[in-house]
């Protein structure tokens, strides 16, 4: 089993022929050189799963950037973890940190969500990360402990085998300022040791660790080759064919 993970975070970006040229550009360089053992997934807009989810030939998954918490019903606007998982993506990106910032999402209610997604039969990739004043007074620990305890571990161990973290610094999303590999590594292990405390040393093990902040070509090798880090939750660099399989040919 791998733990390999790159997935791109399109966020608000590409129109539909935009999006399904790009994932179809992106699909198409993978099978032409492939990959082995790295599961490649594609975060678009709710607006292109289906027809992203029917462009792609099967090497490329492709994931929602957010669910609803409720199950259907009277929520004007909503996207729900069916409706997603009925369009064909297999994954929702939970948790985000622009969805932590401008839509005031909380660890409980992120609970909620990872709940619905995982009922749903939807993969989750659950972020976390410290924002700069929580590094500078030497926080993020507790912070991303605190995420990961409030979001995630009520799950059982079997519904843990569905999830991915990715650990994003918020102060380096975006910003052009990566973590360095040491800062990274050293949350990781942190994370895969709250793992292991809770689930054990298998499940702490198969779970998959994604960085994301400013990950791009030129950075990428240096933080996969980091023990704990099994790969990368990509943002501005996904929109770019040519940089995204330049990060997934980086492990
Ligand atoms: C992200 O939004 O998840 C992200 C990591 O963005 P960027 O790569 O652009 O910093």
């Amino acid at each position: 089993m791998t733990r390999k993970l790159v997935a791109g975070n399109w966020k608000m970006n590409l129109s539909l022929p935009e999006g399904i040229a790009l994932a179809k550009e992106v699909e198409a360089q993978l099978l032409a050189n492939p990959t082995g053992d790295v599961q490649v997934v594609l975060g678009v807009p709710f607006s292109h799963l289906t027809a992203i989810s029917h462009a792609l030939e099967g090497e490329v998954a492709v994931s929602a950037q957010d669910c609803s918490a409720n199950e259907s019903g009277a929520f004007t606007g909503e996207v729900s973890a069916m409706m997603v998982a009925s369009t064909g993506a297999e994954y929702v990106i939970l948790g985000h940190s622009e969805r932590r910032e401008y839509h005031g999402e909380e660890n409980a209610l992120l609970a909620e969500k990872v709940n619905m997604a995982l009922e749903h039969g939807l993969k989750v990739i659950y972020c976390c990360g410290e924002v700069l004043s929580e590094r500078e007074n030497n926080q993020q620990f507790e912070v991303v402990g605190d995420q990961i305890l409030e979001g995630l571990f009520h799950l059982s161990k079997e519904q843990m085998k569905e999830v991915v973290i990715a650990y994003e610094p918020v102060w380096a999303i975006g910003t052009g300022v990566t973590a360095s590999s040491e800062q990274a590594q050293e949350m990781h292990a942190f994370i895969r040791s709250l793992l292991q405390k809770q689930y054990g040393v298998i499940a702490a093990e198969n779970t998959s660790i994604l960085y994301g902040g400013s990950c791009k070509p030129a950075n990428a090798q240096e933080l996969f080759s980091e023990k704990d880090v099994d790969g990368g939750l990509i943002g501005g660099a996904s929109l770019k064919a040519n940089d995204f399989v330049a990060i997934i040919n980086s492990f």
